[in-house]
């Protein structure tokens, strides 16, 4: 199980308490606020990019990133190759699933991933790694509606790792969970949880 121990809008003091706590996984939602955090802390920091991420924002993050979380067409996805190979690097990257029920939530839906994964286009994308996926529940407290969704999701993430990652062991990590749903989200077999203000507060 990883924590991403979530600190957008926090200041760099108490991300800093965290990281002499022992803590040395991050993550951000938005591009500018990773990068200048980035450069004023310690370099041993993995960061994760969290939220919807821009094409033209990627060569930002390219350098040093360690995981991306939201890559949500394959537009982006080869903008990130394009940018890996510029640094020359393999960054790792999971495909978000839409799996709640509200209108705004980005992502590929069930059936594009399966598209996406059978396709040639994923091939030729030397510079990327697809760790896996990342989802995000409806905001309600309807649990059963949640579990629902992150069970969805886990049953996708099986069936692509059997059909489509039999012979790749990198394909291993399934990021959902956050303050108010995680508990649900690790009862589904989550392995990545991204906490914010249960560990912080509230923004
Ligand atoms: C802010 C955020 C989180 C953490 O939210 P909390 O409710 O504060 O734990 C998790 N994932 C994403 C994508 C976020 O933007």
């Amino acid at each position: 199980m990883t924590l991403v121990a979530v600190t957008k809008t926090k200041p760099v003091e108490l991300i800093m308490e965290a990281y002499h706590a022992g803590h040395k996984v991050f993550g951000e939602n938005k591009v500018q606020e990773l990068v200048s955090k980035y450069e004023v802390l310690p370099k041993d920091i993995e960061w994760h990019m969290i939220g919807h991420l821009q094409r033209n924002k990627v060569k930002y993050l390219a350098p040093f990133v360690s995981l991306i979380h939201g890559v949500d067409s394959l537009k982006l996805l080869r903008a990130i190759n394009k940018e890996a190979l510029k640094v020359q690097r393999v960054i790792p990257c999971l495909l978000q699933v839409h799996i709640a029920a509200e209108e705004t939530k980005f992502g590929f839906s069930p059936d594009e991933v399966r598209q996406l994964f059978a396709s040639e286009d994923i091939n030729s994308l030397e510079n990327v790694q697809i760790k896996g996926l990342m989802g995000m529940a409806t905001f309600t407290d309807d649990n059963r509606k949640v579990s629902g969704e992150f069970a969805k999701l886990k049953q996708l993430f099986d069936e692509a790792k059997v059909q489509f990652f039999a012979n790749e062991i990198y394909f291993d990590t399934l990021s959902m969970g956050m303050s108010g749903d995680f508990k649900l989200a690790i009862e589904q077999e989550s392995n990545m949880v991204r906490i914010g203000s249960a560990i912080f507060g509230e923004r």
